[in-house]
C-alpha cells in the first residue's frame, strides 16, 4: 500500500543538512511508550541538531541545539529536578558553537537558531551564539507562562532567560493555507528549499521541518514528533518485510539479512486482530505528550513522509542511525544514492535482541 503524500515542487532551491551530535542522555523506556517489551528497558539517546544551510541566500540556521554543556549551573531547578528523579546520563563533550568553531564556521554567520520545541535536549546554549542569531519557536511559545519569559525572571519557566536576552525571538504563525502531508507549513527561505511544519502533540511549541536536499528529495526532521522509530514502523504503507536486509544485528555487513518473522514473537500485536508486519511495535504513552491525539495525529502524518522514497526521516533521538551516517562538518545530502535510508530503516529492530532470544 502506498500513502497519498504530495511534496511541494521546487522552486530551484536546495539546501545543505548537516548533523551534529549534541550530547547524548538516557530516558527509561516505560516514561517514552506506552507498552513494554522485555529487554529494552532504556533509550540512550544521541541529540541531534542540524546544520542547514541555504548556499543561494548565503543563509546558516540551525534547527535544534542538543544538551547544553553547563546544564549544571544554568537549568531551572524544575528541570534539575526531573534530570535527577529520572537519573538520566547527561553526556555532552562539545557544546554545538565549539564544533562549529572547531570546523571553521562562524558563528556569526548562523542567521537563526529554530527549537523544535522547549525541551533541554533540543534547546542547547543560545547564549553561546553572538545577538545577531535570532531564536525562532513555535506557535504558543510566548504565550505559555512554562516558555516565556524564562528563568529566573518567571519561576514557573522550564527556559532559561539567557537564551532570549538581547536577540530577537521569532514566534513562527502558521495561519496560511500551505499544508504538506497534513501539516501547516511556513516556507522559511521562501524559496522552496526549507520548510517548517507544525507538528503538534509532544509539547504546545511543537514543530518539525522538511528540507529539500534536491530537486525531489527530501530530509524530514522530525524533533520528538516520536523518539524512536519503533513509534512509526511498521506501517501498512511501509509493512515490516519478510527478510530484513542488512540485518539489524550484523555491523556494516549489507548483504546480511534476518527473517522478518523473528519479531512476530516481542511485537504488541501478537495475540491481537493486528498484523505485526503492517503495526508499529511502540504506542505514544500519553505522559510524554501534552496532547495524546495531537501527538498520534502528528505521528500518523509523519508515517506518509516515511513511506516515501523521496523522503528520509530523521528523528532528535534515533540511536539507530549512529553508525549509519556520517556527521557535521559532512553532509547528508546524498542520503539517497548512499542508501543511508535502506540500510538505516530497520536498524532500530537491533533493540529487540534481548526480546526475541529471551
Ligand atoms: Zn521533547
Ligand atoms: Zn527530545
Amino acid at each position: 500500500m502506498t500513502s497519498n503524500l504530495f511534496l511541494p515542487q521546487s522552486k530551484g532551491s536546495t539546501v545543505d543538512v548537516s548533523i551534529i551530535h549534541g550530547g547524548r542522555t538516557t530516558v527509561p523506556t516505560l516514561y517514552v511508550f506506552q507498552n513494554k517489551i522485555p529487554g529494552h528497558d532504556v533509550l540512550d539517546i544521541p541529540c541531534y541538531s542540524f546544520l542547514i544551510e541555504n548556499k543561494k541566500q548565503g543563509k546558516k540556521v540551525l534547527f535544534d541545539l542538543g544538551i547544553m554543556k553547563a546544564w549544571k549551573e544554568k537549568q531551572p531547578p524544575q528541570i534539575l529536578g526531573q534530570i535527577e528523579f529520572a537519573k538520566a546520563v547527561m553526556d555532552i563533550d562539545k557544546d554545538v558553537t565549539e564544533q562549529l568553531s572547531e570546523s571553521k564556521v562562524a558563528l556569526e554567520s548562523i542567521d537563526s537558531i529554530i527549537w523544535s520545541h522547549h525541551h533541554i535536549d533540543h534547546t542547547g546554549d543560545p547564549s553561546l551564539f553572538p545577538a545577531s542569531t535570532a531564536l525562532v519557536v513555535g506557535p504558543g511559545f510566548k504565550s505559555n507562562k512554562t516558555t516565556f519569559p524564562g528563568y529566573p525572571e518567571n519561576p514557573e519557566a522550564l527556559v532559561a532567560n539567557d537564551a532570549f536576552l538581547g536577540r530577537e525571538l521569532i514566534e513562527l504563525d502558521f495561519s496560511t493555507d500551505l499544508k504538506i502531508g497534513g501539516f501547516p507549513a511556513v516556507d522559511y527561505f521562501g524559496d522552496g528549499g526549507f520548510y517548517i511544519l507544525q507538528a503538534q502533540g509532544h509539547t504546545h511549541d511543537h514543530i518539525s521541518a522538511l528540507a529539500r536536499t534536491s530537486d525531489d528529495k527530501f530530509v524530514f526532521l522530525g524533533g520528538d514528533v516520536a523518539h524512536h522509530p519503533g513509534e512509526y514502523r511498521p506501517t501498512a504503507h511501509l509493512p515490516l518485510p519478510e527478510s530484513v536486509q542488512p540485518s539489524p544485528f550484523a555491523i556494516n555487513t549489507l548483504t546480511s539479512s534476518c527473517p522478518g518473522a523473528l519479531f512476530e514473537e516481542c511485537h504488541p500485536a501478537k495475540g491481537t486482530s493486528k498484523d505485526y508486519r503492517t503495526t508499529p511495535f511502540y504506542e505514544l504513552n500519553p505522559a510524554m505528550n501534552v496532547s495524546l491525539p495531537d501527538a498520534i495525529e502528528s505521528v500518523n502524518k509523519m508515517e506518509a513522509f516515511d513511506a516515501s522514497p523521496n523522503v528520509f526521516v530523521v528523528i532528535a533521538h534515533d540511536t539507530s542511525l549512529l553508525d549509519v551516517l556520517p556527521f557535521f562538518p559532512k553532509t547528508i545530502n546524498n542520503w539517497d544514492s548512499a542508501n543511508y535510508k535502506s540500510i538505516g530503516t530497520w536498524r532500530f529492530l537491533k533493540d529487540f535482541g534481548g526480546a526475541i532470544k529471551s
